[in-house]
């Protein structure tokens, strides 16, 4: 098991004065996959006022101390100290109603939500496992800890969190954690759908996302996602062909839909401005046949920064020909504008242009670059000025 030594001297700490610490949640379990961890979650048998003690010397951030959670920057670092703790009942399908503490990780590690997410580690007990998450890794499978119908009834966004994981790390789902989520999906209704709309984009852009939006598909789960969307599965299983970026993952979600009603789901899931505009700009752009140059440099004018992106998307989907994103991205290195010039109007004052004739020699280099892109070079545009410019001077 490889990790900061920081992690270490923190757990260090709370044994010191008789306290159980460990690494759980995600990064344990990326670790345990051989993937690179990210944002390390510390459990603890210590109160948060004791965490609070024996951390005087660090910034701390009171991140959720009602709920036992603090931040500690360590090393310049945040990580995240929970003190272990058994959720209430929940009563909005969402939050526990009540959170008590526990001074056994076996019970903190029950409240997880899948096998992998519910193994503890220390150098001192070693791998905490109760419910099987290591061989789960082994098999790549996502398994409910205990009764699914149960835990996705607690909180739905469990379901979302399932196909996220299935995505993110291309496991299968066990059949009966999967029978449970779509038993449980009308939960789905009572999240925010800001939470939703984020483990969706996550989903998306995630290395797997074929089998995990062809499950969703097959099990009605956009229902409550989308209002009135109809998953086709054909468009959803080339996902994989696609950068992973979210504009064009998006906007191959929304292929079979029009242009206003796109803008409508996207708004619903309530993404923000940019992330609408990117992602219409490639469903728009990626039903334009790009052919050659011309129809390229049609597309960048009509989508701008996302024209390679929605070229992508409309060779994966068959209205270009295989090549359209290369011929586009050729063309968006190429001098179009005044300003990409490698002349300037300074320039050209220096050489005695003066007024308008400053704005008509711009533009007759420009059309001499753009013919040829090889003469946009700073002495090559100021020979052809100076050219230029006595010509006109003998006019
Ligand atoms: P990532 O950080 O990649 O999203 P993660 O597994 O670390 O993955 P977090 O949301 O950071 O997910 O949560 C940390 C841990 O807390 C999880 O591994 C899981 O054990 C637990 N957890 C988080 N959300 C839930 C939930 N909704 N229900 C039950 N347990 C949860
Ligand atoms: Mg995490």
């Amino acid at each position: 098991m490889r990790y900061p030594e920081y992690i270490d001297e923190i757990i260090g700490r709370f044994e010191g004065c008789g306290e159980q610490a460990f690494i759980v949640g995600g990064s344990l379990r990326d670790m345990l996959i051989g993937l690179p961890p990210h944002d390390y979650d510390i459990a603890t048998s210590a109160l948060p006022e004791k965490t609070l003690s024996l951390f005087a010397d660090k910034r701390v951030i009171e991140t959720g101390i009602k709920h036992g959670t603090l931040t500690v920057i360590f090393n310049g670092e945040p990580v995240e100290i929970t003190t272990f703790r058994i959720d209430g009942s929940y009563a909005d399908a969402r939050h526990p109603d009540s959170v008590s503490f526990t001074r056994s990780i076996e019970e903190d590690l029950s409240r997880r939500d899948f096998t992998v997410n519910a193994m503890a580690y220390n150098k001192t007990l070693g791998l905490v496992d109760p419910f099987g998450g290591r061989e789960d890794i082994e098999k790549k499978l996502l398994r409910a800890v205990g009764d699914p119908c149960l835990r996705f009834s607690e909180d739905a966004l469990r379901i979302m969190r399932l196909f996220r994981f299935s995505a993110q790390l291309g496991f299968d789902i066990d059949e009966d954690t999967l029978l449970g989520a779509s038993a449980c999906q009308s939960g789905l209704e009572h999240i925010a759908k800001e939470r939703i709309a984020s483990e969706l984009l996550r989903l998306l852009t995630s290395p797997y996302p074929c089998r995990a939006l062809a499950l969703m598909a097959e099990r009605g789960i956009f229902a409550h996602v989308l209002k009135n969307y109809s998953p086709v599965l054909e468009d959803l299983a080339k996902a994989e062909l696609l950068p992973r970026d979210e504009a064009v993952r998006l906007a191959l979600l929304l292929w079979g839909e029009d242009n206003d009603t796109a803008a409508e789901h996207l708004r619903s899931l309530r993404y923000a401005g940019k992330q609408i505009t990117g992602a219409l700009a490639v469903l728009r752009g990626a039903k334009e046949r790009v052919a050659d140059e011309h129809s390229a440099r049609a597309l960048i004018a009509n989508t701008g920064v996302y024209a390679p992106l929605a070229a992508c998307l409309s060779e994966v989907m068959g209205i270009s020909p295989k090549g359209a994103m290369a011929t586009v991205e050729r063309q968006m290195d190429m001098p179009c504008k005044i300003s990409d010039l490698k002349i300037n109007g300074k320039d050209l004052a220096s050489l005695g242009a003066k007024g308008k004739l400053i704005g008509s020699t711009l533009e007759q280099l420009l059309g001499a670059v753009i013919a040829d892109p090889r003469l946009n070079q700073r002495d090559t545009l100021v020979r052809m000025a100076r050219e230029f410019l006595s010509v006109k001077d003998c006019e």
